[in-house]
């Protein structure tokens, strides 16, 4: 078994463009494969398939990558991006992990990085980048390695030239993308791209556009058998989602536990409700407190970051199967700081869901298993009112904490709500929060000054010195003039 399982975990796929990444001037291109290899510590099976416009690549250099076994496959230049990537998706299909993938290309940033660290959410595999120009800056694309192309050639570059051994020769070796051939001789591929049937082909299709396949992915699916009795735990930023004014407290853990039943989650669930508790009514603290809500009294701006740390300890004691729901509008959005979510998310089997106020403009690249505006959560337990009762008092889902009431910034446990309140009055608390304000404060006041220097520097400011010199140069810059004209 453990045999079996090695060997499936060393299979490595990669798709190369070898647009973006060329082989260098002068490069044996039959060394191309043994770098991999060697990237890899030649710890598996690789297979590679190189694409791009192979009408231009010639022909000694299509020789020498399938003489090591390298497939080679026709894209139009265009189409090489969304070609490979829907190459890539259809692979993991077919293969499921353990397995590694490597894309090389500079072109990964933006909505192909996006998609695949949704894909990733859903279904691990080890992933490895390599880059020429451009490296991927999307961090919540979770990566194994990222090499620089050249650098990773550079590897193979002294070893002896191993001839290919136990190359599959059943396998086709050629692929025209264009016209979904395929073929095993260089011959009869040469032969192919330069016949009238593929540039009719390629001159009638329209270039391939890159699809997202998670775009279209259900939002709210029902729950596996190994996450469905599993633990929940509840991320919620109250300065986002408040509780509407009028609205029952003690409703909130029962619409969210109900709202979860309904797709067929039925674990033990945990809530803790971050914001500046100061400005929280006690009435509110009470209830909430009561079906067993734990607070943790944070200040706005560090208020995501506490809620990531919260998670992150929270994982450590809770293994997956487990799933996390966030209610935030700030952790849902595209750009915000939910990478490192995403990034455990990649690593790990952990569901996820997601809540509120106002639907993000964009797809978060949190990949979730169902989705809510908090409205409509919270309306959840309204016409079903006899949950109320069964889960609010002494429910056995509501999971034991290590204090109701919890100070982020003094990371201080209270039993009762007096002992919160009068820590939250208390003078170490109250240091604690100075701190907090001024470091806050004097951050505000160095951002704006970065930002103006930035100003002078784009205008060309002071302009006292500078533009009095540069006088006749400068004409076109006086409104004055502009405004005459
Ligand atoms: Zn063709
Ligand atoms: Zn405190």
């Amino acid at each position: 078994m453990s045999g079996n399982d090695a060997a499936s975990r060393a299979k490595i796929q990669v798709w190369w463009d070898m647009n973006d990444c060329p082989i260098p001037e002068g490069y044996d291109a039959r060394r191309v494969r043994q770098s991999i290899e060697s990237a890899f510590n030649d710890f598996g099976r690789v297979s590679i398939t190189a694409y791009g416009d192979q009408k231009q690549t010639p022909c000694h250099v299509l020789r020498g990558l399938s003489s090591t076994g390298i497939a080679v496959a026709h894209t139009r230049s265009e189409s090489t991006r969304s070609v490979m990537y829907r190459d890539m998706v259809e692979w993991r299909g077919q293969n499921p992990p353990p397995a590694s993938i490597m894309i090389i290309s500079d072109q990964v940033e933006g909505d192909l990085s996006w998609d695949l660290a949704r894909l990733q959410q859903r279904t691990s595999y080890y992933l490895y980048l390599a880059y020429s120009n451009k490296p991927c800056h999307d961090s919540f694309l979770n990566l194994y390695e990222n090499w620089h192309w050249e650098e990773l050639l550079e590897e193979g570059r002294g070893a002896p030239l191993v001839a290919a051994g136990g190359l599959s020769s059943s396998a086709a070796m050629f692929y025209c993308k264009s016209c979904n051939f395929d073929c095993q001789s260089l011959k009869t591929f040469r032969k192919h791209l330069s016949s009238y049937k593929h540039g009719v082909e390629e001159a009638i299709k329209p270039p391939d556009t890159l699809l997202c396949v998670t775009k279209t992915w259900a939002r709210n699916y029902p729950a596996t058998p190994e996450h469905a009795t599993a633990k929940i735990h509840v991320l919620w930023n109250m300065k986002d989602c408040p509780i509407p004014e009028g609205y029952d407290a003690r409703r909130v853990r029962p619409s969210i536990e109900r709202a979860l039943k309904e797709l067929g989650y039925t674990g033990p669930v945990s809530i803790t409700a971050f914001g500046n508790q100061k400005q929280t009514p006690d009435h509110h603290l009470l209830a909430l407190s009561s079906t067993g809500v734990v607070f943790a009294h944070t200040l706005p701006w560090v208020l995501h970051s506490r809620m990531l740390t919260n998670f992150e300890e929270w994982a450590e004691d809770n293994p997956p199967p487990a799933s996390i729901m966030i209610i935030s509008d700030g952790l849902a959005s595209r750009k915000s700081h939910s990478s490192l979510i995403c990034s455990r998310l990649q690593e790990s089997n952990y569901n996820c869901f997601l809540a509120y106020s106002v639907r993000p403009f964009e797809m978060p690249a949190l990949l979730t298993s169902a989705e809510w505006l908090w409205d409509s959560l919270l309306a959840v337990s309204e016409t079903k009112r006899h949950i109320l009762h069964k889960c609010s008092s002494g429910s056995e889902m509501v999971v034991a904490s290590t204090g109701m009431f919890f100070c982020d910034l003094c990371d201080c446990h209270c039993k009762s709500l007096d002992d919160f309140n009068k820590h939250l009055l208390s003078k170490e608390h109250t240091h604690e929060d100075n701190i907090m304000n001024t470091h806050f404060q004097s951050f505000i006041h160095r951002q704006r000054q970065f930002k103006i220097s930035k100003y002078h520097d784009e205008v060309g400011y002071p302009p006292k010195t500078k533009r009095m010199r540069k006088a006749p140069q400068t004409e076109g810059f006086s409104p004055k003039t502009r405004d005459v004209v």
